[in-house]
């Protein structure tokens, strides 16, 4: 006899858990939530690692937002740790405040500046481009040729594998530029990580009677023995279609742990190497965590090609990568039964906040039909 059930659920990450909570509390729906990995919880999966530090296993997941709606949907699983997310920039020997803000000005000046000063020196450097079409108009137009070079130019290229020019305005557009000394890597009103971690967290959230979870299964090998009135899809959208219109590209990443007998490595919790290296950034999230150990254990993420064996991390913000993905979007309007939800089933460069909203927006629309 088949199993039954209302919803299929790929990929217990943000989309996939969110939406399996929801049917099931809100509507009583019967789920079944499948991930093709051995844990629940997406690319935020947290672990306690052998030397006993809470590490990120698929890079830092800062959690931060603005919405006071996911923050009280997650509320109800989580208490929080509040922090500030502070990362650092290592470039000509020595570390630098990032994002650009008036601290950086005056490292690079190498003497006392005011906002007012910083103002004008930048009003020289920007170059003048009104609607900066890709991310290399993006950073000229707000900083000019210097810190571009210094800070952005080659990141961008190891990260992916493509000049700023070949990328949407967007992707280095999300990094700020101030000319106060407000050292936050990011401002949003709620800035903290779930208090005992995110794998904790995604547990409660699919802790249900009506929801079962089965891990190492790919959704197309179970066949006839589960049957289901509607799929939620949160993987690769050109995957489910058996790449008929061709590959999206995507960016993936090798993460590199080491355990180190200090108490701390570095001075930030983040520090970002454009210009040294093969890895983009070393991450110490102990720092964020606020876990105390006399060991550390740092993170290098090493930027990789997308392949066969690899995760796909990042789909790739651009004009060719968006044609090719709005082919895909056309057939997924015409595939009833199935909703299309998350990171990388609407190939949307999105954090996790705007990923569980985007979860909550979707099951408002599947409970109203
Ligand atoms: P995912 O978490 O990718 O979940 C999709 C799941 O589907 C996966 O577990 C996958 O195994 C499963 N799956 C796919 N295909 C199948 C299949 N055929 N069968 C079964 N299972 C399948 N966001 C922030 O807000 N702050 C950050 O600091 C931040 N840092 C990040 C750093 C890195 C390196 C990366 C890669 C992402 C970061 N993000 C961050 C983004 C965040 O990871 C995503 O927004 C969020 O995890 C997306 O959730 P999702 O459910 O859409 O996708
Ligand atoms: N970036 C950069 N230099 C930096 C930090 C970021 O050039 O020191 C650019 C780079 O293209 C990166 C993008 O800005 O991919 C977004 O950075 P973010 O830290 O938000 O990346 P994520 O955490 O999503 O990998």
């Amino acid at each position: 006899m088949a199993e039954q059930y209302d919803y299929l659920i790929v990929g217990a990450g943000f989309a996939g858990s969110v939406l399996a909570e929801r049917l099931a509390e809100d509507s009583g729906k019967k789920c079944l939530v499948v991930d093709r990995r051995g844990h629940i919880a997406g690319n935020a999966y947290d672990e306690v690692d052998q030397a006993g530090i809470l590490i990120h296993k698929y890079g830092p997941h800062y959690f931060r937002t603005n919405s006071n709606k996911v923050v009280d949907y997650l509320s109800r699983f989580t208490e929080w740790h509040q922090v500030s997310y502070q990362v650092l920039v290592w470039t000509d020997g020595k570390y630098w405040q990032f994002p650009i803000n008036l601290n950086t000005f005056e490292q690079y000046l190498g003497r006392p500046s005011t906002t007012e000063e910083m103002e004008a020196t930048l009003a020289k450097w920007r170059e003048p481009i009104s609607n900066p079409k890709n991310s290399e108009e993006m950073v000229l137009s707000q900083v000019g040729r210097k810190f571009y070079e210094m800070f952005f130019k080659n990141y961008t290229r190891k990260q992916w594998k493509r000049d700023p020019s070949q990328l949407d305005a967007s992707v280095c557009g999300r990094i700020p530029v101030r000319t106060n000394r407000d050292n936050r890597f990011v401002t949003d009103t709620f800035q903290a990580l779930p208090q005992g971690g995110y794998t904790a967290m995604f547990k409660k959230i699919l802790n249900h009677p009506k929801i079962t979870v089965k891990l190492n299964h790919d959704y197309r090998q179970l066949g006839q023995d589960v049957t289901y009135g509607h799929m939620i899809y949160t993987g690769m959208i050109d995957e489910y279609f058996n790449f008929s219109e061709g590959r999206l590209p995507y960016r993936s990443m090798r993460f590199e742990p080491e355990t180190l007998p200090v108490e701390y490595f570095q001075p930030a919790m983040q520090v970002n190497y454009p210009n040294d290296h093969e890895y983009t950034r070393v991450v110490e999230i102990k720092h964020a965590t606020g876990q105390k150990a006399p060991v550390t254990t740092i993170v290098r993420e090493y930027p990789e090609d997308f392949g066969p064996g690899k995760e796909a991390y990042y789909p790739v913000p651009a004009p060719d990568s968006k044609a090719l993905y709005d082919k895909y979007a056309t057939k997924a309007q015409g595939e009833k039964g199935v909703t299309f939800v998350g990171r990388l089933a609407t190939y949307r460069y999105y954090n996790m906040d705007q990923v569980v909203a985007m979860a909550l927006t979707e099951y408002e629309k599947l409970k109203a039909r």
